[in-house]
């Protein structure tokens, strides 16, 4: 992974987001739960994405990098920081764990057998596991929402 990638910190109202810029292979923090000096100081090294004005203008004045997001809709939400922070490029899907963020490793379907569906298990080849968590990620049903939803998110940008 190219490290001059876009990373993120979702603040609390943003954890939708934050679940789709996974999904979309971006590194992107969201602790609902901590006060803001933390958050701007996880922030350092990442973009900071606030619903909350006020937020927004401290971390400006902190010298943190932050993003005002502007629509409470998450796809309308993507769909403008796509654009604005033109990310095309940088998307790489079944790469991060949804849950935890963590970057998934390959694993054989054997590995997976017991953790998905019958069908999924005769029909896909190739898995992805966190190894944080468990979860196991397929490229079936992720691929077509992803590529459903970004052709209708971005008309130009293509599924390889
Ligand atoms: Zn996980």
């Amino acid at each position: 992974m190219e490290e001059s990638k876009h990373r993120f910190f979702c603040d609390r109202m943003l954890g939708k987001l934050a679940r789709k810029l996974r999904l979309l292979g971006f590194d992107t923090v969201y602790y609902p739960e901590i006060d803001e000096d933390e958050i701007f100081e996880i922030s350092k090294d990442r973009i900071l994405l606030t619903r909350d004005k006020e937020v927004y203008r401290r971390a400006f004045a902190k010298g943190v990098s932050a993003y005002y997001v502007e629509y409470d809709n998450w796809r309308a939400q993507l769909r403008k920081l796509m654009m604005d922070l033109k990310l095309y490029n940088e998307i790489e899907p079944f790469t991060r764990c949804v849950e935890c963020n963590e970057p998934l490793i390959d694993a054989e379907p054997d590995e997976v057998k017991d953790k998905v569906p019958e069908y999924v298990y005769k029909t896909i080849e190739s898995f992805k596991v966190c190894p944080r968590c468990g979860k196991v990620f397929w490229k079936g049903s992720h691929l077509n929402w992803i590529k459903k939803d970004m052709e209708k998110l971005v008309g130009e940008w293509k599924m390889e």
